[in-house]
């Protein structure tokens, strides 16, 4: 239902926590966070309200290099439980989706019969063990990130982070919004910009079928006919406006 993303120095859990209140009126049924910071994977979660979440992760904190995405989910495949909440992790990497995988059952099928065990029962825990098995297979990270995607059928804005490609965050778009933000070299990602109004300066709203990564100094945007330059808008500097 709710996605945000950063790539930066600051404090992450309170980015996450802040951006994901501001896609609080879209309504949820559970919410969760992870980072990837200075070699470190942690990740939270909690049904109900984001302020459960709060309490779960008061102790948490997250300077320096890295990167964190966050969730609030809206049941569409499995239970509003905390173990089907996002982020959906496999051994070394974490996803958050919106939207429905369509060709899940098959994906998961196909997985299983190669060993991988499922936790959950949503359609978004085939993502990470897709993308997992491209890894193991030798794929570089991006490579493998692509090859998921390109089995992915139905409605989804995806965020992707990895100890494979630590600070790096991978991102698609098909038939759910989703938006890349700037603050010189900080990097935001959000499925709506009041999640980001008044902390990054410039965005650009991705197109059905666009997918890239992001990492220190660095963006890449494709689409299907390849890479693609990101122009960006100026954002409003606050919500007033
Ligand atoms: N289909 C996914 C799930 O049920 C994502 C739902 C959403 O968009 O929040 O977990």
């Amino acid at each position: 239902c709710g996605i945000v993303g950063y790539l930066g120095p600051k404090e992450k859990k309170s980015i996450l926590l802040d951006g994901l209140q501001e896609l609080e009126y879209r309504g949820y049924d559970s919410a969760g966070i992870a980072v990837i910071s200075q070699g470190k994977l942690q990740h939270f979660k909690a049904v109900g309200k984001l302020e459960n979440l709060r309490k779960k992760a008061a102790d948490f904190h997250s300077d320096g290099p890295g990167a964190a995405i966050g969730h609030t989910r809206w049941a569409t495949h499995g239970k509003p439980t905390e173990l089907n909440a996002h982020p959906h992790m496999g051994a070394f990497s974490y996803v958050v989706h919106n939207g429905i995988i369509e060709n899940y059952q098959e994906l998961k099928k196909e997985l299983e019969s190669e060993g991988v065990r499922f936790v959950s029962q949503t359609d978004t825990e085939t993502i990470v063990h897709l993308f997992e098995r491209n890894i193991q297979k030798g794929l570089e990270p991006f490579e493998a990130f692509k090859e998921t995607i390109r089995r992915l059928e139905g409605a989804y804005a995806i965020l992707l982070i990895s100890e494979a490609a630590p600070e790096t965050i991978f991102f698609a778009k098909n038939g759910s919004p989703l938006l890349i933000a700037f603050d010189g070299d900080e990097v935001y990602f959000a499925s709506s910009d009041t999640a980001v109004i008044g902390k990054a300066k410039e965005a650009y709203y991705l197109e059905d079928g666009e997918y890239g990564y992001a990492k220190p100094g660095e963006v890449k945007l494709f689409g299907p006919e390849g890479e693609k330059e990101l122009h960006t808008q100026p954002l409003p500097s606050d919500k007033a406006m």
